[in-house]
């Protein structure tokens, strides 16, 4: 049971990092987007909408964002920022 403290360590250390990533928010730069679907294709929580007619995706529900940065990291149009 001498591993048990460290274990707690590095959860608790896991957890704020966690509560850290979650407060930062996604910034999207609607005029960059080229409506090339990646992020709404990459996001596990389905936060993103491709408005099929004017190209560009919707980001529409900021609220369930986990802030996993998929998006940011798909988008080869830099249109998205988590800040
Ligand atoms: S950061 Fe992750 S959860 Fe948030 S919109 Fe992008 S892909 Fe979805
Ligand atoms: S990945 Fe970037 S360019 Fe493609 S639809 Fe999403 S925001 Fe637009």
């Amino acid at each position: 049971m001498g591993s048990e403290p460290g274990l707690m360590d590095t959860l608790a250390e896991h957890w704020e990092i966690a509560k850290k990533l979650r407060s930062l928010q996604i910034h999207f730069d609607p005029e960059k987007c080229k409506g090339v679907w990646q992020c709404y294709e990459v996001c596990p929580i389905g936060c993103w909408t491709p408005d099929y007619e004017r190209r560009v995706a919707i980001f529409h529900d900021p609220e369930k964002c986990v802030a996993c940065g998929a998006c940011v990291l798909q988008c080869p149009e830099d249109a998205i920022e988590l800040k």
